[in-house]
């Protein structure tokens, strides 16, 4: 028998372990009675393949929204082997855009590295996860939304919120509040384009207010806890 490596957090939650090696990061699905959302499409057309074949062998789901999380290469780059539609947060959508019309073979993104506008760490990891780059397709987005939009998987809720921050201003996290669950994305984490890494107050305190905004019993919770 194989087993998933897909984890599950309930019944109708999901998710996918992050790589380090290559920097896949964690992909999520939100399984409800009418449809389900996967939460970022991967960083190639080979790890979102593995998400759809974890989903089919865990029960034979198959992703009817797909959501991405922020425009950084890891989450995006699998966009094509999806053939539902695309949500973003309208400046995902723009970059994304703008990323797909880019050539992502060797010499092209060594060439943006020595200008400055691609860093070595993404290189690195690109090459690490994709060696031949030469059929890649990003697809771009296809509904867009600038503050909030909310999902009604049935018995399932996904409210999809932009919160920003220092990682990256286009920032959304999503927010399964019958499940009192939060796919973060990368929100909380530094932003990894400009050095030296750090948080600053002035993006960081934003973000916690979105994030107080959008899910208050969790943080209640917590905070109750404490
Ligand atoms: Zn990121």
């Amino acid at each position: 028998m194989t087993i998933s490596r897909l984890n599950t957090i309930s019944e109708r939650i999901h998710w996918l372990s992050p790589d380090g090696t290559t920097d896949r990061p964690v992909l999520g699905v939100i399984q409800g009675r009418k449809g389900t959302l996967v939460v970022d499409a991967g960083n190639s057309p080979a790890h979102a393949r593995l998400l759809l074949a974890e989903m089919a062998q865990l029960g034979n789901i198959r992703p009817n929204y797909i959501a991405l999380t922020h425009w950084h290469w890891d989450h995006v780059f699998g966009s094509a082997e999806f053939d539902a539609p695309l949500i973003a947060q309208c400046e995902t959508a723009q970059i994304v855009k703008e990323m797909a019309q880019l050539d992502w073979r060797d010499e092209v993104l060594d060439a943006r590295v020595a200008a400055g506008t691609e860093i070595d760490f993404c290189r690195t990891m690109i090459k690490a996860e994709m060696a031949d780059r030469s059929e890649l397709v990003i697809r771009p987005p296809d509904i867009t939304f600038t503050q909030e939009m909310t999902l009604d998987l049935g018995d399932v809720t996904c409210v999809l919120r932009h919160v920003g921050g220092d990682h990256s201003a286009d920032s959304i996290i999503i927010y399964i509040p019958e499940e009192k669950v939060v796919f973060l994305g990368d929100a909380l984490y530094v932003d990894i384009y400009n050095e030296p890494r750090r948080y600053t107050t002035r993006k960081l305190f934003p973000l916690i207010d979105a994030c107080w905004r959008a899910m208050p019993s969790i943080i209640c919770w917590d905070t109750m806890k404490k």
